[in-house]
């Protein structure tokens, strides 16, 4: 590991303010990604902005409506907060299913969104990677291609997004708050992600200094009625094969009056179901409605040489997944 200084926020304005300036600056907040990288070679960073004591808010209803949970709650404290148990499931669900019970309760809801892929050349600092030497080459494309992306993924990188988290933000239509060097801004979580393009190397749209500092969830009736799965390799602390968060609103006969899936597991992003969501609004739940769903949202789909598998797996994911929502009285 390479010597770096560390330094302690007292607060938003201070920790810009120590980052924006150095571009060898980074924030730490969990370190339970960052610090692994460090220890990897694969990051490098000369200066650690800590900003784990900033007071960015605990998780609160807001009064019109809807949960604003700061940046620095763990992942761990938001999974078993009542309101995120009983009005948003889809996100108490996928953050249990991610990492181990001792890393959930160091990370943060900021830093999750943050964390960078697992492809094992990303983290493999002897091998070429795009995302983390750009131009160097992509490693994946002629490697072992099990855990990577089928859709959005170009020829310079054809990583996956690892936040299951993130995958039930952008279903659940989450809005970021973010703080900058010019004031505050936010943007759909959705719109947080980048497609990696020929600059993998950015995950976000985020511009150097700019952080997280907060995630608002609106009031959205299907929220209640939502969930995640994760299919993976082994039961926990595994990263998704596939995974889907979804959430359905019916009307009084029945009908799909709202829905919205999104994917993970599957593109350097988490994927919003356009098509399908697109298909099925409107329509009698059923099963032969879901497969057509998931097989236009799929159309585009271009597996690599190891993850074939990933079509059919996401097709039954939606599928069984759009059958339990609407199956719940
Ligand atoms: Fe690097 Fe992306 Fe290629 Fe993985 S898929 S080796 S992260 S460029």
């Amino acid at each position: 590991m390479r010597p770096f200084a560390y330094e302690r926020a007292t607060d938003v304005r201070d920790a810009i303010e120590r980052v924006v300036g150095d571009p060898e600056a980074v924030f730490l907040a969990g370190g339970t990604n960052l610090v692994d990288h460090m220890k990897l070679g694969v990051r490098a960073p000369e200066r650690l902005v800590d900003v784990r004591r900033v007071a960015f808010g605990g998780v609160e209803e807001r009064p019109h409506g809807g949960v604003r949970i700061g940046a620095g709650v763990s992942n761990g404290e938001l999974a078993a907060h009542p309101v995120i148990r009983e009005g948003y499931p889809a996100l108490s669900r996928a953050l249990l299913a991610g990492a181990s019970g001792q890393l959930r309760n160091l990370a943060t809801t900021g830093g999750n969104l943050l964390q960078r892929t697992r492809c094992v050349y990303y983290q493999d600092a002897t091998t070429p990677c795009n995302k983390r030497d750009p131009g160097s080459g992509c490693s994946a494309l002629t490697g072992y291609t099990r855990y990577h992306a089928i859709l959005g993924a170009s020829d310079e990188c054809v990583a996956v997004h690892p936040s299951d988290m993130a995958v039930a933000l952008v279903a659940l239509d989450a809005v970021v708050e973010v703080a900058g060097p010019q004031g505050s801004r936010e943007l759909a979580v959705a719109d947080l992600f980048r497609s990696p393009g020929n600059e993998p190397q950015r995950d976000t749209v985020l511009d150097h200094g700019e952080l997280i500092t907060a995630v608002l969830l609106p009031e959205l009736p299907l929220a209640r009625r939502s969930t995640y799965l994760k299919i993976r390799d082994r039961a926990s602390y595994a990263f998704a094969l596939v995974s889907i968060a979804a959430g359905v609103e019916l009307d009084a006969s029945g009908r799909i009056a709202a829905l919205r899936i999104a994917l993970g597991g599957v593109a350097h992003r988490p994927w919003r179901a356009l098509r399908a969501e697109a298909a099925l609004r409107g329509t009698v739940p059923h099963a032969d409605a879901f497969s057509a769903a998931a097989d236009a949202e799929l159309a585009d789909a271009r597996p690599l040489a190891d993850n074939g598998f990933k079509v059919p797996m996401a097709r039954r994911a939606v599928i069984d997944v759009l059958t339990r929502l609407t199956e719940r009285p």
